[in-house]
């Protein structure tokens, strides 16, 4: 029986990609995509095609932006931002695990100014009415915390350079994208497998420190190259090129934006009705429609519970060690039939209790 996977990343992916990812794994213009150099033309059009197809979602195409497959995960962004944009100081918000990450890489390049923090509440929600200095190098959020489940619905309004980590919700909703100067985002979430992370960047924002930057963490370097200064992870980056022609072929944003907002809807309602669920996140508006994180009102109902959505065939609902309880994570490739199945579950406990 396939699963319904709600795991909080490495994340489902469509059926369909999965199946293109194999047969090319067999057989790619007669080699195995996993033996083709990164420097032949067949790979080359791959680049191409996912580094456009990225842009094209975003609608930022022929707007000053590159788009850019590294290695090195989403956690190596957290240094290279900082390596390649701070020159004296920059704002972070801190709403979570990754962007309290982010925030000590940078306080290695120079002042980091916190504006605001959710850390003593343990991150159940996202800060409001903070002030962003004017006179910082740029100012860097997350926009979906993907371990609490809160998620930021709006785009702040800077005048300094806006940095974003996207990584759990890219792709997965529409976003003033124009108004970033560098979204960056692993593809394990919402795009692809592990081992690739997309940089968008805009190229005016670059040069501006005087340090020296390493020339592999320097993204003057990837841009010059594109993508292929040195061998670049080449499977993942296919697949996430193959999720990609999915998304478009699907709708695109816009369409998967709509059926997210259902099985975020789906999910609360029922975390909201049924009296054995609290949801974790306090404010509505916090809520993250791509992980909603839950706990059991009261513990006796916990082997009961996750004995039977194991039995459903649910994968991966347990939350992660700092919040407890559960996390559905919902990416784009997961359908509305799989909340169904889950709704039905927690619907299904309750008569039982
Ligand atoms: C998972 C995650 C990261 C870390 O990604 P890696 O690719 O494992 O380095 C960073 N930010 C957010 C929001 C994440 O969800």
């Amino acid at each position: 029986m396939l699963k319904h996977n709600f795991s909080a990343g490495p994340c489902i992916l469509p059926q369909e990609v999965f199946k293109k990812a194999a047969a090319a794994v067999l057989n790619f213009n007669d080699l195995s995509i996993l033996e083709i150099s990164h420097r032949s033309k067949d790979f080359v059009s791959v680049m191409e095609k996912a580094q456009s197809l990225a842009l094209e979602h975003l609608g930022l195409t022929g707007k000053g932006y590159k788009a850019l497959f590294l290695g090195g995960g989403a956690s190596m962004q957290f240094l290279m931002v900082a390596y390649n944009l701070l020159e004296k100081k920059a704002a972070y918000l801190n709403t979570g695990t990754w962007a309290d990450k982010a925030i000590k890489e940078a306080k290695m390049f120079g002042e980091v100014i916190e504006v605001a923090s959710s850390k003593a509440d343990n991150y159940n929600h996202i800060p409001k009415g903070y002030v962003i200095p004017e006179d910082v190098d740029y100012f860097h959020f997350q926009t979906n915390n993907t371990i609490f489940g809160t998620q930021m619905q709006y785009t702040p309004d800077v005048s300094v350079p806006l940095i974003c980590d996207m990584s759990s919700d890219i792709f997965s909703r529409q976003r003033d994208f124009e108004k970033y100067d560098l979204i960056y985002a692993g593809a394990q979430k919402n795009m692809g497998p592990a081992g690739t992370t997309l940089i968008v960047v805009k190229e005016d924002i670059l040069g501006k420190v005087s340090r020296q930057i390493p020339s592999m963490l320097d993204y003057r370097t990837h841009i010059s190259k594109d993508s292929m200064f040195n061998t670049p992870p080449v499977f993942p980056i296919y697949v996430s090129m193959l999720t990609l022609e999915w998304l478009k072929e699907n709708g695109g944003i816009d369409a998967i934006e709509k059926l997210n907002n259902q099985k975020a809807a789906l999910i609360y309602n029922e975390i909201d009705r049924n009296e054995l669920f609290n949801g974790f996140v306090k404010e509505k508006e916090d809520r993250s429609a791509m992980n909603a994180t839950f706990v059991l009102n009261d513990s006796a109902h916990t082997a009961a519970f996750d004995a039977m959505w194991k039995e459903a065939g649910i994968n991966g609902l347990n939350g992660h060690r700092s919040v407890g309880g559960y996390r559905a994570s919902m990416y784009n490739a997961l359908t509305l039939e799989s909340v169904q199945t889950l709704v039905d579950v927690m619907q299904q406990l309750e008569k039982n209790a």
